[in-house]
């Protein structure tokens, strides 16, 4: 049996589905687990989706509203099956992981080439751009049309993990994007809310970064942070600063972009991003986490001196690599 074959049957046989995904939303987390949630009611399936803090730039995804959030699942209901979204190992899922545990069959639909097959049934298809694409391939399968609701949810997954359709997109992507365009979806608006609006307490935020923001190792690697305060005295949450890291990334002698965010319990989370040649998801594999060759994260609870210090070191190596591979040649 295919594992498209599996994943039906198993659908097919629930009474009640949990949805999750990773922590810190992005826009495929939030994307896949609200198309899964629409295209699920569409098959009349009993479903919920548990994202603890959602990000509110997607509130306009349908579904949104009827999410469960919060640090604790707040209800105590029985699921026989729980599909885990755009995540690429088990702790990903933060504060969900003991309620993934406790449910019997699992499913697990992602994109990242560092996914580490935690569920029972795992479709990881690491060539789409999107968990949100490899879901098309699953809604074709399970025999659901995709309405206009459930195309707004996957445009914007496949639209935010291409970084506005810069990366990963292959031709199939688009003619993908295509039929989602097709059902009538407002794209241009999708596309405002999503990239250009903001808020001026976000722009505030953007000036504190921009300011502490340094370059090292001849340039090539930008490093700057958060801390907590700054959330609380803008009265922001940590998805608010998910921009930053680009300001780094997008100065032109820069091929490594560090931004590190200081958390809630004394953990630094890094997000780094590259332009060409460094693949950060092996910098961040050093340190627990994963990703992508050019966007990764890891954590460290270290202190911010140190985090900067060991990170920085890790990417020195990649560059150095990479100028002994050239000089190689
Ligand atoms: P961001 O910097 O936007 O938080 O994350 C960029 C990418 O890196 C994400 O798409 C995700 O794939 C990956 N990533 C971020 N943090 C972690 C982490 O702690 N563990 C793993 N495995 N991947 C992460
Ligand atoms: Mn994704």
């Amino acid at each position: 049996m295919s594992v498209l074959d599996n994943i039906k049957e198993k659908i097919q046989n629930s009474n009640s589905i949990l949805i999750l995904t990773h922590e810190n939303p992005d826009g495929d987390a939030i994307g896949s687990s609200l198309a899964m949630y629409n295209a699920l009611k569409k098959m009349e399936k009993k479903c919920l989706v548990y994202i603890p803090q959602p990000d509110k730039t997607y509130s306009y995804l349908s579904g949104y509203d009827e999410m469960m959030t919060g640090p604790i699942m707040p209800i105590n209901q029985d699921f026989d099956l729980v599909i885990a979204l755009d995540s690429s190992d088990l702790n990903r899922l933060g504060n969900a992981v003991e309620i993934f545990n406790e449910v019997g069959e699992t499913i697990c639909v992602d994109h990242h080439i560092t996914n580490q097959n935690f569920a029972t049934i795992n479709f990881v298809n690491a060539v789409a751009s999107s968990t949100c694409e490899n879901l098309m391939v699953i809604f074709a399968g399970l025999e659901v049309s995709i309405n206009k609701e459930i195309a707004e949810c996957l445009y914007t997954g496949i639209l935010t993990d291409t970084g506005g359709f810069r990366y990963s997109c292959s031709p199939e992507t688009m003619e993908l994007v295509a039929t989602l365009m097709e059902t009538g979806i407002n794209t241009n608006r999708i596309y405002r809310v999503v990239y250009d609006i903001t808020t001026f307490n976000r722009t505030k935020l953007y000036g504190r970064c921009i300011d502490r923001l340094e370059l090292l190792h001849d340039g090539k690697i930008a490093f700057t942070y958060m801390n907590l305060s700054d959330l609380q005295e803008l009265n922001l949450e940590e998805s608010d600063s998910d921009r930053v890291v680009y300001f780094g990334r997008d100065i032109d002698t820069v091929e490594v972009s560090i931004f590190a965010k200081e958390r809630e319990d004394g953990v630094y989370k890094l997000s780094l991003r590259a332009n060409e040649y460094v693949d950060v998801s092996v910098v961040a594999s050093k340190f627990g986490g994963g990703g992508h060759a050019r966007a990764a994260g890891c954590e460290s609870s270290l202190p911010l001196e140190q985090v900067k210090q060991v990170i920085v070191e890790e990417i020195e190596k990649q560059l150095n690599n990479n100028n002994n591979n050239v000089s190689a040649e």
